[in-house]
């Protein structure tokens, strides 16, 4: 199916579920319902089909909600912001426990100083039984006190525990491009600028691979976006298998991605480069519902190995000007920055 028929019949599909399945048609509610149909977003799939189990239709508000969680921009500050305030109201009620539990122990002080007031005089029988039994009941308080608050404090490691462990998923999510599981640009230029000062530093070696998917529009025009977005996909899939854990691998564009290789010097980089380029152009791709070939796609590189005293910017537009110099001579090729007072070193 053409790209334009493919995105028209899931237009289609998507005003038919919002008419059989809302009460309102608003840009928002075909957003979801567009996004339900690409099936891409599966947690916003399983929201709808829940809340679909218990009633006919979707009120706006509850697109709205749907849209917030899985949609909107703001979704992962949200969750933070969220998890953060769940936090702080965890903490507040531990702290008026350990609270409660202070002023218990300060009680309990203050019983024994009134009873040693109490033993001051002679003691018969009867008046240290007395004694004896109201130590007794303020120890027992006590312990009684100690031990909810211990419950509680288990309670709330456990709660805590899973608290920090959602803002670590939220955290990384911020920093994760979510098409294909690498770094996202923000995070590939923290990682950039802090590799390069650490290698000014140190004097070690760094560089930095560009890489660009050669004549992906026409691609995307022949077979659809979400095609396209499977052959993103696969070139991730390709840099991970050639690169060692250390280095940071990110899309930092639509179609262009980067790697920054630390402690990495140039031939090696080089040889990584090819691995990933000879991986991307050996595969067939194949159109899942159908087994049709769609061909080949090829991808061109550009390396830049950081210079003495340079900066991320620069190092960033050589890496980026080699990448346009195997575009101009054919595509499929990488390219090296050639900078001559640096040694050929590997
Ligand atoms: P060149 O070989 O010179 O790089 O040609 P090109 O067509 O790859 O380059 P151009 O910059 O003209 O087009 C980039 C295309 O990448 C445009 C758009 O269709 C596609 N693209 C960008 N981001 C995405 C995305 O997230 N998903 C999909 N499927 N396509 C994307
Ligand atoms: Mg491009
Ligand atoms: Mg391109």
């Amino acid at each position: 199916m053409h790209a334009v028929d493919r995105t028209l019949s899931i237009g289609e599909r998507a005003t038919d579920l919002m008419r059989a399945y809302s009460h309102c048609a608003s840009p928002r509610a075909y957003e979801l319902w567009y996004t339900y149909v690409t099936g891409l977003k599966p947690a916003l799939n399983d929201a709808v089909k829940s809340l679909l189990g218990l009633q006919d239709k979707l009120g706006a508000a509850e697109i709205d909600r749907i849209y917030e969680e899985h949609l909107s921009e703001g979704r992962v500050a949200l969750q933070a912001l969220r998890a953060g305030s769940e936090l702080v109201l965890e903490m507040d009620e531990v702290m008026s426990q350990i609270d409660a539990a202070a002023g218990s122990t300060a009680q309990f002080g203050a019983s024994l100083e009134a009873l040693s007031g109490s033993l001051a005089g002679p003691l018969e029988g009867g008046r240290l039984r007395g004694v004896i039994e109201s130590l007794v009941e303020a120890t027992r308080e006590v312990a009684d006190s100690n031990r909810s608050l211990e419950a509680r404090l288990k309670d709330s490691r456990g709660e805590i525990d899973s608290l920090r462990k959602l803002l670590d998923d939220v955290r990384q999510e911020s920093l994760t491009d979510a098409l294909t599981g690498l770094f996202n640009r923000k995070h590939f230029e923290v990682t950039l600028t802090a590799s390069v000062a650490a290698a000014r530093a140190d004097g070690s070696a760094l560089t930095l691979v560009v890489i660009d998917i050669d004549e992906f529009k026409r691609f995307n025009d022949l077979y659809g976006h979400l095609t396209g977005d499977q052959v993103l996909r696969l070139v991730g899939a390709a840099m991970r298998e050639h690169v060692d854990p250390t280095c940071t691998l990110a899309r930092f564009g639509g179609e262009e991605f980067g790697m920054v290789l630390p402690g990495i010097g140039r031939d090696h980089a080089y040889g990584c480069a090819e691995k990933i380029r000879l991986n991307v152009m050996a595969r067939e791709l194949l159109k899942r519902a159908t087994g049709e070939s769609l061909g080949r796609i090829t991808v061109s590189l550009g390396i830049a190995v950081l210079s003495p005293g340079e900066t991320a910017t620069s190092f960033l537009d050589r890496a980026d000007r080699a990448m346009y110099r195997a575009k101009r001579s054919g595509r499929n090729r990488t390219v090296v920055d050639e900078d001559p007072a640096i040694p050929e070193a590997a």
